[in-house]
């Protein structure tokens, strides 16, 4: 399932996207992010989901596009995208 957290402006469209059939729970993007953006935990789009997957952590879902700009203005990688070995990260701006 492809999850899609953040909102759309004037000014473009902000999300984060996690596709939870990558997705394992491994933590590596709660690590990697200096913003506490992530969280690991049950899965609020799939209540039959057993295990354990990533979402995007509700206190920065509508102001993601200031509390990732750090990250966008250090460039690529993003640590988050870099620390994630299933792919299952990915940003619309
Ligand atoms: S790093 Fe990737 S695979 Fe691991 S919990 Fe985060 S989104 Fe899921
Ligand atoms: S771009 Fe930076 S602040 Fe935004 S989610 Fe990724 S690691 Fe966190």
């Amino acid at each position: 399932m492809i999850a899609n957290y953040g909102y759309q402006d004037g000014s473009g469209d902000f999300f984060i996207t996690i596709d939870t059939d990558k997705c394992d729970g491994c933590r590596a993007c709660v690590r990697a992010c200096p913003a506490e953006c992530f969280e690991v935990g049950e899965d609020p789009n799939d209540p039959l989901r057993d295990e354990p997957v990533a979402i995007v952590s509700e206190v920065v879902r509508n102001k993601i596009k200031y509390t990732c700009g750090k990250c966008k203005e250090a460039g690529a990688p993003l640590p988050c995208v870099e620390a994630c070995r299933q792919n299952a990260i990915s940003h619309s701006w």
